[in-house]
């Protein structure tokens, strides 16, 4: 069984980013730049912020993060992101999801420009995707398939079969593996809340991505020997043994799971190192095509 483990596929990716960067800047131009913008004080996203902000850090790339309250108007935070659009000195934009209530994401989703899309949540980005267009891919289903090619896991001619269907993680990921492409060609099988027999699914699935949010959801049971488990989810879940007072779960109940699979990726240290990867591949293209 192999760990497809994201500390080692996300350093590789990492270090020909900072390579590319380190050329660039020696050409006498300026480094990409990202900008963040966090609403409010939410501790998962506070988190997820700080590590793309010290990943931009490490590899050479420029970065702004914009803190907003959480009782910030939409009105605001619209015209900060208009302000972010016409600097010219801003290569990407993301927003770190999700948003308090009194916002809606899909007007902030659409507020951003789609050259700067890094997140590749815009509707544009989407259509793009679909269509089998050049755009900026949603972070965790590229890093995902970034991980597969990593560890030279084919996905020809196999079935995936995919547990959720959000716009930034089940749909995109099952439009990639579904594509004409080195990454794709895969029969692909998408389920979410409504799906009956979700087990005899699974149980099809060469390879099989849990991307629905409920903690060790996916037991052995559910998963064809010698399939590739991709396990997308990160849960906390409360425990007073641990330091921080929870621990992060995926999606899939590892330890078992990991007996019958031929790959799987761990949480944590597997498919969230990959999501940053793919961010940072994404702001590096909108660099380069603004250039
Ligand atoms: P989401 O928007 O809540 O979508 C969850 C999907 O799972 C929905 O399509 C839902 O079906 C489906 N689902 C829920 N319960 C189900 C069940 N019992 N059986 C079958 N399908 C079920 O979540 P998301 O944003 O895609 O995120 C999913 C997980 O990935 C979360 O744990 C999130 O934290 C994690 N995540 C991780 C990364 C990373 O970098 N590793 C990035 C993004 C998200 P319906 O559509 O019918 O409601």
């Amino acid at each position: 069984m192999l760990v497809l483990d994201g500390k080692i596929a996300s350093h590789a990716i990492k270090e020909s980013l900072k390579t590319q960067v380190a050329s660039i800047v020696q050409s006498g131009k300026r480094a990409p730049h990202l900008a963040a913008i966090l609403v409010g004080n939410n501790g998962a996203s506070e988190t997820y912020v700080a590590s793309k902000v010290k990943n931009c850090a490490e590899i050479g790339f420029e970065s702004t993060l914009i803190r907003l309250e959480a009782n910030v108007t939409e009105a605001v935070l619209l015209a900060t992101i208009e302000e972010l659009n016409n600097n010219d000195l801003i290569d990407g934009i993301l927003v770190q999801l999700p948003l308090p209530k009194h916002i809606s994401e899909q007007k902030v989703i659409e507020a951003i420009n789609p050259h700067k899309d890094v997140d590749g949540f815009h509707p544009t980005s989407a259509g793009k995707l679909v269509q089998g267009l050049p755009t900026f891919i949603p972070a965790t289903p590229y890093g995902i398939v970034l991980m597969l090619e990593h560890f030279n896991i084919t996905t020809k001619g196999k079935h995936a079969v995919i547990i959720g269907r959000s716009n930034i993680v089940g749909r995109p990921m099952s439009i990639l593996l579904s594509s004409n492409s080195p990454f794709g060609n895969c029969t692909v099988t998408i389920c979410h809340s409504h799906t009956p027999n979700l087990k005899d699914i699974c149980l099809q699935g060469d390879i099989l991505v849990a991307a629905l949010g409920r903690p060790e959801f996916v037991t052995a049971d559910m998963v064809k020997d010698g399939a590739v488990v991709i396990d997308v989810g990160i849960t906390r879940v409360e425990d007073a043994s641990a330091k921080k007072g929870f621990r992060i779960k995926g999606d899939v109940a590892y330890n078992e799971v990991a007996l019958k699979a031929s790959a799987i990726t761990p949480v944590p240290g597997g498919v969230g190192l990959m999501t940053i990867a793919g961010l940072l591949k994404n702001t590096l293209q909108a660099y380069l095509s603004n250039e």
